[in-house]
């Protein structure tokens, strides 16, 4: 699989840093987005692909810089030129269904899925579901009262499983320990430097905790507040770890 970062970033608006929106390119021609934040349409179209082809978006918990442009792409598919009419899954953490109808009450018939069928669900935690040559995963995060982080599996080449877990947002949890163990690549919250952290965020400490315990492969770092690209973050990373790990930027790609 391949995991292209669409937004390195959080709720503050930088040039170089967009809000948290994760493109995963499965077998099967198979795109799942993990958030939907500010901008992540945008960079979709940045790299060619159009709104119609994301088959699935998974949302980690309902705050703005991770679920905002839902509305946008749910726009885009009623637009004549480019009409969907694929189905489109969203699922999001307990209580979404509610969110969601509440997000797009305003816009009325405006994000009404007029040729394709949508799909609205909550995953709870501990929840798997199989799709078409993958398996999704999700476990509770110490975020919001109901965030979640997700794990992905699809067997590669050779009939090896290649593991992507994405953390939403959160600090340190068990749970989120035990969903990430033996992942090839974690997808890891960073959102500020150790000693300037905030309770329901890592910071580089605990992210080098989940990786060591957890024992994954690589570590990727996103959800990165302006005060991360101040100081040496991956210094603070490898005083914990010694695994590889590298920060994240907008539209990187990672083979998984
Ligand atoms: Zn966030
Ligand atoms: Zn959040």
């Amino acid at each position: 699989m391949r995991l292209t970062v669409l937004g390195s970033g959080t709720a503050v608006p930088r040039a170089e840093r967009g809000s948290p929106a994760h493109l995963v390119e499965l077998g099967e021609g198979e795109r799942v987005l993990l958030d939907l934040g500010p901008g992540g349409c945008r960079q979709l179209a940045r790299l060619g692909v159009r709104p119609r082809a994301i088959r699935r978006v998974l949302i980690s918990h309902h705050h703005p810089d991770h679920t905002l442009d839902l509305v946008h792409l749910l726009f885009a598919a009623n637009y004549p030129g480019e009409l969907r009419t694929e189905p489109l899954m969203v699922l999001g953490p307990p209580g979404f269904r509610a969110f969601f109808a509440a997000l797009c009450a305003p816009y009325g018939q405006a994000l009404r899925a007029s040729a394709y069928e949508l799909v609205i669900d909550e995953l709870h935690p501990g929840a798997r579901r199989r799709f078409e040559g993958w398996m999704l995963q999700c476990a509770p995060t110490r975020h919001t009262e109901h965030s979640l982080a997700f794990r992905l599996t699809e067997l590669g080449p050779g009939g090896r499983a290649r593991a992507l877990v994405y953390s939403g947002d959160g600090g340190y949890g068990r749970e989120l320990v035990e969903l990430a163990r033996g992942a090839d690549l974690l997808l890891m919250e960073c959102s500020f430097p150790d000693g300037q952290g905030v309770p329901g965020h890592a910071t580089p400490a605990v992210a080098a905790r989940i990786a060591r315990e957890a024992g994954v492969g690589r570590m990727v770092l996103v959800h990165l507040y302006p005060p991360c690209d101040e100081v040496d973050l991956l210094a603070q990373v490898r005083a914990g770890w010694d695994g590889p790990v590298e920060l994240a930027r907008d539209l990187a790609r990672y083979e998984v």
